[in-house]
């Protein structure tokens, strides 16, 4: 493996961290060091390590036989259940990965539409091939790009107005994960779902870290419904796991029994381990109550840190929704990313695991206690850096 990494993400300097085990909210690594995992597998660790639930899903899936090479029941029920949970999505494709939903959502809006270009935000990340920062990435995808930026709808507006005739579809985030927890505003989202309708152009969610936000993603709490729709992460439970989706109208372009249709491959896209650890993870553990209770802890999390930050006179804050959350250094911008990888080996020090880039995503066994002892810790951390941060 290059420089020892096959995830890029995860390297970090002098050099990156192996864990070996985790178990509810806490994690080992090879050194034995012990840590709450505030990580949470970037969102995809939504139940904590070893669930038993989930366990139990995938050892009656192993005891079935995991490679069927045929339709089977799991992608059914998680299918199913999906489709009530997101009423925006009257028929969904599974695929391996959130970089290939949405390299299939763009794909799908491209021969729905039978345009080309796609716009796409400053600051997103829709996966490997789909990475839209600063500087740009040279191993996208060869698509004919727009990017604006995000939360400026009168600039969205006027770069979907110029180019309505050739625009295939509006790839957004409805909170910037990767880019640091942004939520997009309200009106700035609207004015995407408004605009693209005018130009004929699709509206695609990428919905695979929002979607935690409600029962029904983001979407549900904005009252929007996007043309496509695209999941990920935790819905397989832990394992590996991607889903596009939306409107009958397009997703029909992949009905097998039509003539002329779409195909759509993929060997592990029904895989029974995802499906059965999916469907028993959203069923039985994640039901709208517990997602909700995840997001309170959430947002009393990310007010603690703030009304600390704001004791200290830190320049730190908290952004974000819910569950998910990011520090950001509002101090001189040249330290900015020192200052936030000098607070990760702070808190890594300490114990607590989080992204390098300051990213925490909650998972349903840190409780109210984790999170009480997590606010002494920073405390801890701010007087230590008085003058720093
Ligand atoms: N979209 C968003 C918003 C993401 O956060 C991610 C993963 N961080 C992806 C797409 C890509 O998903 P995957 O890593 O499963 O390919």
């Amino acid at each position: 493996m290059p420089g020892g990494n096959t995830r890029t993400i995860l390297f970090f300097d002098p050099f990156p961290i192996c864990m070996t085990r985790g178990e509810g909210c806490r994690l080992q690594d090879a050194d034995g060091h012990e840590y709450v995992d505030l990580l949470g597998e970037y969102t995809a660790g939504i139940y904590g390590h070893s669930n038993a639930v989930i366990q139990q899903a995938v050892i009656d899936a192993l005891n079935n036989g995991v490679s069927l090479s045929a339709h089977n029941r799991a992608e059914l029920r998680l299918a199913t259940l999906i489709r009530e949970r997101y009423p925006s999505i009257e028929l969904v494709r599974f695929t391996n990965s959130g970089t290939e939903a949405n390299l299939m959502a763009v794909a799908t809006a491209i021969a729905f539409t039978q345009r080309t270009r796609v716009l796409v935000f400053d600051g997103a990340y829709h996966g490997s091939l789909l990475k839209f920062g600063d500087p740009p990435s040279p191993i996208n995808v060869p698509h004919s790009f727009l990017v604006a930026p995000y939360n400026d709808a009168a600039a969205a507006r006027s770069i979907i107005r110029r180019h309505a005739a050739e625009l295939a579809c509006i790839l957004v985030e409805p909170m910037l994960g990767s880019g640091g927890c942004i939520p997009g505003d309200p009106p700035f989202l609207r004015v995407l779902a408004e605009e693209a309708r005018a130009a004929g152009a699709l509206l695609i969610f990428d919905e695979i870290q929002t979607s935690r936000l409600s029962s029904g993603g983001r979407q549900a709490l904005l009252g929007m419904t996007p043309d496509l729709t695209t999941l990920g992460k935790y819905h397989g439970g832990g394992l590996s796991f991607g889903a596009f989706g939306g409107r009958a109208g397009i997703m029909s372009l992949y009905d097998p029994r039509r003539a002329g249709h779409l195909a759509h491959a993929g060997t592990f896209n029904n895989n029974v381990l995802s499906m059965s650890a999916g469907f028993a993870g959203l069923s039985k553990l994640l039901t709208p109550e517990a997602l909700d209770a995840l997001n309170q802890r959430g947002d009393r999390l990310r007010n603690g840190l703030n009304a600390l930050f704001a004791e200290f006179h830190s320049p730190l804050s908290a952004t974000g929704m819910g569950s998910l959350m990011n520090f950001q250094f509002g101090g001189e911008p040249s330290l900015a990313k020192t200052a936030i990888s000098l607070l990760f080996f702070d808190l890594l020090e300490r114990g607590y695991y989080c992204a390098p880039r300051g990213f925490i995503a909650l998972s349903l066994p840190i409780d109210e206690t984790v999170l009480e002892r997590f606010l002494d810790v920073m405390r801890d951390v701010l007087r230590s850096r008085r003058g720093i941060f």
